[in-house]
């Protein structure tokens, strides 16, 4: 792969590692030649932790938002305020991550009846921090899981194609990944395209063309198959551009710059 400095990671978590491990990750990253990484945060206090630790280092970008998770179970009444404080900070480049999840999740032990309980808990949240983003100009990082039947029709009726952002680690089908294209979002892929099991979703990223396409790692969560015992790190993003551009048949280094244009075109960064 090229000496320079070009893959960037759109999804990060560096709040969720010890303080302490925090410099030697951004130091392997480094080596790795990882230019850029974004921390997201998923509700007010790790928002808050992703501003602080993207201020402090120079490679890293924070987004700021109240995940899908936390809104079904409690979403803060001052959020409006400070979500919108933390947005308006300079190191701040997104909001997320926020979005829709409609499976049972076993992590955070929340359950549903049926899918219309999950929808009236985080669709309002959704909406309301798409109106934050496009208030204050930034994309979105959007969380989509078994909720793609909803989500484009909310991202036009709340018209996010205004500011745009990025689906990340998405896993819908084609016709869906099009239409997010279509109103200009781009969409992120992880460790989970390395899975065996992932046969339907690597046939629908050779259909993508590569301007739509973003990388990133979800550390310290979701590990690439080969590694699926081991904390995920932003390091690792080398090995999914690896993966992915055998996947879409081209050189790594091309999908690289183009994922390098694409991740600055959409954070509006120069460098
Ligand atoms: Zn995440």
């Amino acid at each position: 792969m090229s000496k320079e400095r070009k893959l960037t990671d759109i999804h990060v978590h560096l709040d969720q590692y010890p303080p302490e491990e925090i410099e030697q990750v951004l130091k392997r990253a480094e080596k790795a030649n990882v230019r850029w990484i974004v921390t997201s945060g998923m509700d007010l206090q790790s928002s808050e932790r992703s501003v602080e630790i993207a201020a402090a280092h120079e490679q890293v970008l924070a987004s700021v938002g109240i995940h899908p998770w936390v809104t079904a179970e409690d979403f803060p009444d001052n959020f409006r305020e400070e979500l919108y404080s933390l947005a308006r900070r300079d190191i701040t480049v997104a909001i997320g991550e926020v979005g829709l999840d409609f499976i049972d999740n076993v992590f955070t032990g929340v359950t549903y009846h049926d899918n219309q309980d999950l929808r009236q808990a985080q669709e309002p949240a959704f909406r309301e921090q798409i109106a934050l983003a496009c208030e204050v100009s930034l994309p979105l990082i959007v969380h989509c899981r078994g909720a793609y039947s909803a989500l484009p029709s909310i991202l036009q009726e709340e018209k996010a194609y205004r500011v745009g952002g990025v689906i990340h680690n998405f896993d819908g089908d084609e016709k869906t990944a099009t239409q997010l294209l279509d109103m200009g979002f781009l969409l992120s892929f992880g460790g989970a395209i390395t899975y065996p099991t992932a046969t339907e979703l690597r046939g629908t990223i050779r259909h993508i063309p590569i301007d739509g396409i973003l990388l990133e790692t979800d550390s310290p969560y979701m590990p690439l198959f080969e590694q699926s015992a081991e904390k995920n790190e932003p390091a690792n993003v080398a090995r999914v551009a690896y993966a992915l551009a055998k996947l879409k048949e081209i050189d790594v280094e091309e999908l690289v710059e183009a994922v390098y244009t694409n991740f600055r075109n959409l954070l509006s960064i120069d460098a």
